[in-house]
């Protein structure tokens, strides 16, 4: 490891400036609430701007995801400004304002070629831990605010009497050095800048462009504009030192390559196979966090192709890279590109995604494939069943950290699976309690469409949902004791000897 404070590799060039007159972004797009952060940093006398993704995603006329705030404001005092502000992050202090749903993150300026905020997980918000089940509502854990605020008056009074210009004690970090391990990435920086350095630690170009309050322009230190306008993803600096002191940034390109559609630069292109292998150095966590962003975004199907042909799935999930590998143009695969879809339309259509439906598609031929490696024997058993999951899990667990109740989530939803396909009676009814029966039955019909699954059973649970109780009381009595109808005619569970395909492929 050397620990010495790195070069500043900010080479001395004013920005261009884009006044208002001359680009697309407008403040009618921009979140109020982000609105709120800007002017009031601005009513301080700080320097305030929009920076990254939002900036870009304007500029695309998309909708940003969140909205991030950069300004000459040390954390402390940001927070100051602001009653509803909490400070995370261990090595770099960052400030989240908070209003109700929204969460606006104020970083101050950093030194050249420090990471961003991705480089660590946030005290309050775990990795992984942000994704939230269906249903499942995760942001009382993160949020511990009173409410939206709108200006309230303690707040203004506050900002106006409060000396948040002057440095106060406890505000900078002595601890202010760079620290690299043995491959490049860096392990910790604690250096707060000027806009002039924060620019150089950015990844990519169309990611670096800043828009200035207080006269609406957006200053440009890298061509980002450009590169934005020619659909360009461009790492800035040596791609192959960007990637090292980074590895995520592999996945950050192609996450941007698959949901900008950007072309990515040959230049950036062309280390991410040869350094793939730099991703194992990355906190698991992490990496599940950026596989998320990376599937649960609406863009997932478009991730998977991007992941494949980079050569990076080999890095992030190995155990599917390599099935899909073995077994082009498979039922699983069309089954899992399927799945993939109906989750980008409905992450598209603004309703919740599920990591567990995500995580049992992505592996269900790595499953597929521990099942049909057992002895015939055990094809019809459950315990083969939770044995293949827990293994593929595993296997995964070795590069992501998937955390416990996803991977328990798998299990259910494929040991529900002979449930759904061989129903019983009365008992059919009490699946339909099952906390997990949503997500397992949406793998039954991804299944029946690919004749993995009896599609005359699928559609008997899609009607048993829709039937009135005493309706679903009858077509539970009819499976019993003999099961009748659809579910009797699709019954091909073959015992003994004679079975020839295993319980869930
Ligand atoms: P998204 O649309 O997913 O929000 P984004 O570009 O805003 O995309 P964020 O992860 O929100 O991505 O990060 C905000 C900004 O912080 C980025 O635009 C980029 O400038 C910077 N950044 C984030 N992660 C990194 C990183 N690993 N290395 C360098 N810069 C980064
Ligand atoms: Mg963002």
């Amino acid at each position: 490891m050397n620990s010495s404070p790195v070069r500043q590799t900010a080479p001395p060039v004013p920005p261009r400036i884009i006044p208002r007159a001359e680009h697309t972004v407008s403040r009618s797009h921009i979140s109020p609430n982000a609105l709120r952060v800007l002017y009031r940093l601005r009513d301080a006398g700080f320097k305030a701007f929009l920076v990254g993704g939002c900036v870009r995603d304007l500029l695309l006329g998309l909708d940003p995801k969140d909205f991030d705030v950069a300004t000459d404001a040390l954390p402390e005092q940001v927070k100051r400004l602001f009653r509803n502000c909490r400070l995370v992050g261990r090595r770099f202090r960052l400030a989240h304002v908070f209003f109700g749903q929204e969460t606006i993150e104020v970083a101050t300026f950093r030194a050249a070629t420090a990471p961003s905020q991705g480089e660590e997980p946030l005290e309050a918000e775990e990795a992984g831990e942000s994704a939230g089940e269906e249903g499942e509502g995760e942001e009382g854990e993160i949020l511990d605010l009173g409410g939206p605020v709108t200006e309230p008056r303690a707040a203004r009074a506050e900002a106006a009497h409060a000396p948040v210009g002057a440095i106060q004690e406890g505000d900078l970090d002595p601890d202010a050095v760079r620290m690299f391990d043995e491959t490049g990435r860096i392990l910790r920086d604690n250096v707060y800048g000027t806009i002039d350095n924060d620019v150089w630690r950015r990844d990519f170009t169309a990611n670096a462009l800043y828009y200035n309050v207080a006269d609406f322009s957006i200053w440009d230190y890298v061509g980002g504009a450009e590169d934005i306008a020619a659909r360009r993803l461009r790492l800035i600096g040596d791609p192959e030192t960007r990637y090292r002191e980074d590895p995520v940034r592999m996945l950050r390109a192609a996450r941007f390559e698959a949901k900008l559609g950007f072309e990515l630069d040959a230049q950036t292109a062309e280390p991410l196979e040869r350094l793939r292998d730099l991703l194992g150095g990355v906190p698991p966590a992490r990496l599940f966090d950026e596989m998320l962003k990376l599937f649960l975004a609406g863009h997932a199907v478009r991730s998977l192709d991007v992941l494949r042909r980079r050569g990076l799935l080999a890095a992030l999930m190995p155990n599917v890279d390599a099935y899909l590998a073995a077994h082009p143009g498979s039922l699983v695969e069309k089954l899992l590109r399927k799945g993939l879809a109906s989750t980008d339309a409905r992450s598209l259509a603004g309703r919740p995604v599920s990591p567990t439906f995500l995580l049992a598609v992505l592996l269900y031929g790595p499953i597929a494939q521990i099942i049909e490696a057992m002895p015939s024997s055990r094809w019809h058993e459950l315990s083969a069943i939770l044995d293949a999951c827990d293994q593929a899990v595993r296997e995964a667990q070795a590069h992501i950290a998937i955390p416990r109740r996803f991977a328990l989530g798998v299990r259910e939803m494929f040991a529900m699976q002979p449930r759904l396909q061989y129903p019983r009676g009365r008992r059919a009814l009490r699946l339909l309690a099952h906390p997990r029966f949503r997500a397992g039955y949406d793998l039954l019909l991804l299944r029946a469409d690919f004749g993995l699954a009896s599609a005359e059973t699928a559609r008997w649970w899609t009607q048993l949902q829709e039937a009135s109780g005493q309706d679903r009381e009858q077509m539970a009595d009819s499976l019993a004791p003999e099961r009748s109808g659809a579910a009797r005619k699709s019954r091909r569970r073959p015992r003994g000897r004679g079975r020839r395909t295993p319980n869930v492929p």
